[in-house]
């Protein structure tokens, strides 16, 4: 498969090669337990911790202990929902965050989301559009969802109580995350055998956190090359797409370049996504893991204000680093001739 026409970087990663390296030998060579007290333990607990280490780095905590490793942000976001504290959300959360929170959520306008003396959980890029909200107030405790901007964006803990992390976003593998947990004000996620500081029991994924150190350190030291990269391929997409009639970005005033959200009024976004599959272009639409009543309609999307005749016909393009400047052109090409054709067609949604 042709990895500079997969534009779905926002859904999953290709696992880069020298996280696939650096995590080989703790298959092959290093069977040990993390939480053996013999030599073969302790290799595997001495990368868990050197990785732990790179995470903190990494996110600017200032303690590696405040990592605690998890299968991934949607446990970690659901971990900080289930087991702290009745949280409010900001209704453009992932659903592993607006799904166990039901309808407690705060609202945005202008992608300013308004908070009071609460525990609020708001992300720092969100998953659909790239766009970052801004919080008007200084909440008592703060769950941020970081799943998007780290490796993206500028991005460190700053005052959050809480953030979520997930490997197989930055090139790491899949499976493996991360919950910053500032100061300890969490129930155990899961009880068993005591590892992760009794927070999280289970024989640790070795090779998968070893992955994940590798991954985040080249992420966060690619950062800026790769916003520049990302901001040139939108650059190119859009400019190839100026011609297209009903069509609309879905852009925040702050806007992470690696996520790019198009609406085109009356068509199904899906329909899009499938079309651009059969040219070889991989994009998703921008309701792909949503978990509203209408499938067609993104409430993330709703709750920003996209009228519903664009809000069914939304895809998301998403870039990294297997982008070329060529592929991008050559996807915006193939984009604008599945709308033409679509529309040709007389689809309505
Ligand atoms: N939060 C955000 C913002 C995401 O984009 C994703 C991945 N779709 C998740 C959480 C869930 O992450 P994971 O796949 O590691 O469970």
């Amino acid at each position: 498969m042709d990895l500079s026409r997969y534009f779905d970087h926002a859904a999953t990663t290709p696992v880069a090669p020298e996280v696939i390296d650096a995590m080989a030998p703790y298959w092959r060579d290093v069977p040990g337990n993390a939480n053996s007290i013999h030599q073969f333990g302790k290799e595997a607990r001495d990368a868990v911790e050197e990785a732990r280490y790179w995470i903190a780095e990494a996110i600017g905590a200032t303690d590696p202990y405040q990592i605690v490793f998890t299968s991934g942000a949607t446990e970690s976001n659901n971990w900080v929902w289930n087991k702290s504290i009745d949280m409010l959300v900001s209704p453009i959360e992932h659903s592993s965050l607006l799904v166990p929170a039901g309808s407690s959520q705060l609202e945005i306008k202008d992608w300013t989301v308004g908070v009071s003396d609460l525990e609020v959980a708001v992300m720092a890029v969100n998953n659909e559009t790239g766009g970052m909200p801004t919080l008007r107030g200084t909440p008592y405790l703060l769950h941020v969802d970081a799943t998007q901007a780290v490796g993206k964006v500028p991005w460190s803990v700053g005052d959050a109580s809480w953030a979520s992390l997930s490997a197989h976003k930055i090139g790491g593998p899949k499976g493996v995350g991360a919950l910053y947990i500032r100061d300890g004000v969490i129930n155990p996620m899961i009880l068993g055998g005591g590892q992760e500081s009794g927070l999280r029991a289970g024989t640790l994924n070795v090779s998968g956190i070893v992955g994940f150190g590798c991954a985040i350190r080249r992420a966060v030291a690619h950062q800026e090359a790769a916003y520049a990269h990302a901001t040139r391929l939108r650059e190119i997409v859009l400019e190839r797409l100026v011609g297209v009639q009903g069509m609309r970005v879905n852009d925040a005033p702050r806007q992470s370049p690696h996520i790019l959200s198009l609406s085109f009024l009356g068509l199904l976004g899906e329909t899009l996504v499938i079309e651009l599959d059969h040219a070889g272009y991989a994009i998703s639409s921008g309701a792909a893991c949503s978990a509203g009543e209408d499938k067609e309609e993104s409430p993330v999307l709703r709750a920003l204000g996209v009228p519903a005749e664009w809000n069914r016909g939304t895809i998301r393009i998403s870039f990294g680093e297997t982008n070329t400047e060529a592929s991008a052109a050559g996807l915006a090409r193939a984009l604008a001739a599945a709308v033409e054709n679509v529309r040709g067609l007389g689809q309505k949604s």
